[in-house]
């Protein structure tokens, strides 16, 4: 079973989705057929992603050792922000659900931060926000306008100052895990109808970064879900640390561990185990899709991917350097789907719907995603299977209502 914030199929399945999901399955049963009998490809829907990951800025107050995007931190690239919230409106009248401010840079630095926030809501769209924590007045003021249903989550990763502060290496020196942890209560106490999550990406012995090792934390799992708890954390989320594979992929690579794997995986497992006894009805304990086949010992079947990513349809990656299909592809060319401003207008909207089509075609996941651990493998298959279907009618069966558009 997938965690429930993953189990993307039963996201699609929502009847609030339906129409975005049959158009596009209805489009790519009509280029099969089209292409079987020799005729012009279809117009792909004119549908924007349902939901987005929006990178507000490259910028970071932080140089984490087991940062992912550490080529595109800092770089200099920036939103305008006219056009940004311009492309946020074309997208929202064309289907968008929800957005992420996550990655590549920390989203509390952009300027008019909780402004932007306050945007969004008013767009109607839900809001989810990754932050490193380091500006908890940023957060405090953006937390007026969220509501039930969107979520912040503050990567930390350790449960002691002196490892948070070895891993994260905040640019000023008198931030610690206490005072972010410090600003939950406040948080609360502005705005309860929320979730707020401790992330914890652990990390083994043997991962690195562009060759620089990384430091271990599996020792601080359990400590770090009691501080959790203690502060008012709703959540701790747990899961592996990812590395960038030579051709630029987010992967998860537990071989590189210099202890042997099995060992690894039983003091994880161990941590694990320990912090779970922490849960009760106000505060939860989640196992990343990728922590439990990690533990499971599966994770080599999350990297057979169809040859089509469908999900690059349904949900994409606006950065500050362009548009990409996935997060895991963040910042890479052969995953680029435009510029900053491929949903800045109808025009450009009307673009990058072509594009997209081409993308599709072009890039095969089976070869692209072979060393990733996707989370959207089992939605693909899915996908691909409804795809296939030879019927003219899209007859999936409605799944629950759970007013939860993350993708
Ligand atoms: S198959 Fe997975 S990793 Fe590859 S582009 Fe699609 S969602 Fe991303």
């Amino acid at each position: 079973m997938s965690e429930a914030i993953h189990d993307f199929s039963a996201k699609l399945r929502q009847p609030s989705l339906r129409k975005p999901v049959t158009d596009y399955l209805r489009w790519r049963r009509s280029l099969a057929r089209a292409r079987a009998a020799g005729a012009p490809d279809p117009a792909p829907p004119e549908q924007a992603p349902i939901s987005i990951n929006l990178d507000l800025t490259t910028a970071c107050n932080y140089r984490c050792d087991h940062c992912i995007d550490w080529e595109i931190l800092n770089s200099g690239h920036q939103h305008d922000d006219a056009r940004l919230r311009g492309s946020i409106e074309t997208l929202r009248e064309r289907g968008l659900r929800s957005v992420i401010l996550i990655g590549g840079g920390e989203p509390t630095l952009y300027p008019g931060f909780a402004s932007f926030v306050g945007f969004l809501k008013a767009q109607g769209l839900q809001t989810a926000i990754v932050s490193n924590g380091g500006r908890g007045d940023r957060l405090l003021e953006a937390a007026e306008h969220l509501e039930e249903g969107d979520w912040l989550r503050l990567s930390l990763d350790a449960a002691s100052n002196e490892l948070f502060s070895a891993m994260h290496r905040p640019a000023s020196k008198s931030l610690t895990l206490d005072g972010i942890c410090k600003w939950i209560p406040r948080i609360k106490a502005c705005n309860p109808s929320f979730e707020i999550g401790y992330s914890y990406v652990i990390v083994w012995q043997g991962a690195s970064r562009d060759d620089v090792p990384i430091l271990e934390n599996i020792h601080e799992i359990a400590a770090a879900t009691e501080r959790a708890k203690r502060y008012g954390f709703d959540y701790i989320s747990l899961k592996p640390v990812l590395e960038r594979g030579e051709d630029g992929a987010e992967i998860m690579d537990p071989e590189a561990t210099k202890h042997s794997l099995t060992s690894v995986i039983a003091r994880i497992h161990e941590q694990v185990e320990a912090a779970q006894l922490l849960a009760d009805e106000r505060f939860s304990v989640r196992v990343s899709t990728n922590l439990r086949v990690l533990e499971e010992g599966s994770w080599q079947e999350l990297r057979n991917q169809p040859r089509v990513c469908h999900m690059q349809a349904l949900r994409q990656v606006l950065t500050p350097m362009g548009t990409y299909n996935c997060p895991a592809h963040r910042g890479v060319d052969k995953a680029k789907l435009g510029g900053a401003d491929a949903w800045s207008d109808d025009a450009m909207a009307g673009l990058t719907a072509g594009q997209l089509a081409d993308l599709i075609d072009r890039f095969d996941a089976s070869v692209e995603c072979r060393h990733v651990t996707c989370l959207y493998n089992s939605v693909n298959w899915w996908l691909e299977k409804q795809v296939e279907q030879p019927s003219d009618e899209i007859d999936i069966e409605a799944g629950e209502e759970r007013l939860d558009f993350f993708l």
